[in-house]
């Protein structure tokens, strides 16, 4: 079903994105690193299931869902966990060949066709038998694997370049909605980073076009049997710029409710849910993110505007500091730049990120 607001499985449930997905396949056929980008809600983890499923080789770890789950510090123990569990959750044909080829590894049981590792099993041993079967490792929210270990997630890449090296069936995906922290925490491009000079594929989900939204409304209501104005379509394109997750939200809501102002109620209410984990991640990377935020979201577009708003909520700050959290901001696909008359400003990217900002901002009475 178009509007059910889980990632998608399969095709059938997939809206568009035909290009993307063989995109996606060959660049995994190409390359031994493909990283998957683009902003969040817009349909990374969606097309990498279905893509995962249709290869019948693919192994998925939800990353971000890792870090949350185990209190902001992924531990060798809990990605071996992770790891056991994704194998264990295979279809049962590609499951067989994994079990096979990890039974003679040492720190693996095997009891049926479950797996177990026991906490010394070494993931290197584990990639060099699962190469033997041809795999693909898709980490999903990759930037947070940079919360692995102690060295920012740097014994992670160091594996992964030993894969890339040594092992030529195995193939790793790297998903991320923080663009620009993903490219740092892989550092292809960073003399210091273990996987520096390291070729890799690379493909960018982009919201869907204001007539592929519309297209996506009437097939979802179509769908559900249910006649939907065009005016209607035209005005939630509009609030919701063609990013998928809002829609499916809205479509789901408005089947429920009938009611357009409670469908877009819930998509925020949704919305608000979905953004407190990583607002409140960033709020402890420093307060001064949200502040930025809100400022922006607020039309405090400019550099001067954005300084003065910090400055009278939170006390002077010397340019470059500034410069490095909005260059920060970027990365992580909060706002971007652009420049209109002739001057340099940011937005937020996501329109129903920066209705909730403001929603945030008037209840603080900021
Ligand atoms: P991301 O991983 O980029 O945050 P998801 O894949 O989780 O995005 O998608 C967000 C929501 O949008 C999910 O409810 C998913 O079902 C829906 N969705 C995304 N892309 C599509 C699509 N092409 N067709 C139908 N629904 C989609
Ligand atoms: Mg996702």
């Amino acid at each position: 079903m178009l509007f059910d607001p889980r990632p998608k499985n399969s095709r059938k449930d997939l809206f568009d994105r035909e290009e993307e997905l063989e995109e996606l396949k060959k660049a995994v056929r190409r390359y031994p690193i493909v990283l998957l980008l683009g902003i969040r809600r817009v349909g990374k983890s969606s097309l990498l299931k279905v893509a995962l499923n249709e290869l019948e080789n693919g192994i998925y770890i939800d990353v971000r869902e890792l870090y949350f789950s185990s209190g902001g510090w992924i531990t060798v123990d809990s990605l071996t966990n992770a790891l056991e569990r994704a194998l264990n959750s295979l279809k049962p044909s590609f499951r067989r060949k994994i079990t096979e080829a990890l039974r003679s590894v040492k720190g693996v049981t095997v009891a049926g066709v479950t797996l177990k590792f026991e906490s010394r099993v070494s993931l290197p041993d584990v990639l060099n038998a699962l190469n033997d079967v041809g795999v693909i490792m898709a980490f999903d929210e990759a930037q947070y694997l940079r919360y692995y270990g102690a060295r920012g997630g740097k014994e992670f890449l160091a594996m992964v370049a030993y894969a890339y090296d040594n092992l030529e069936n195995m193939r790793f995906v790297f998903s991320g909605s923080e663009v620009g922290s993903l490219h740092d925490f892989l550092g292809t491009a960073n003399y210091d980073s273990p996987l520096y000079g390291r070729v890799y594929g690379e493909i960018t989900v982009k919201p869907f076009s204001r007539e592929l939204s519309r297209e996506f409304f009437r097939r979802g209501f179509e769908e559900a049997g249910m006649k939907v104005e065009e005016k209607l379509i035209e005005r939630t394109v509009e609030l919701l710029d063609g990013i998928p997750g809002w829609l499916v939200e809205f479509g789901y809501n408005y089947i429920e409710t009938r009611d357009f102002d409670r469908a877009m109620e819930s998509v925020i209410l949704k919305a608000e849910k979905f953004m407190e984990g990583e607002l409140r991640e960033l709020a402890r990377r420093s307060e001064r993110y949200i502040l930025i935020l809100k400022a922006i979201a607020m039309g405090f577009d400019r550099w001067e505007l954005i300084k003065d708003y910090l400055e009278a909520r939170s006390g002077k700050i010397p340019n470059p500091r500034l410069a490095n959290l909005l260059r920060n901001l970027e990365k992580m696909s909060w706002i971007r730049k652009v420049y209109r008359d002739g001057t340099k400003r940011y937005e937020i990217v996501d329109p129903v990120v920066a209705r909730i900002l403001r929603k945030f901002s008037r209840q603080a009475g900021l």
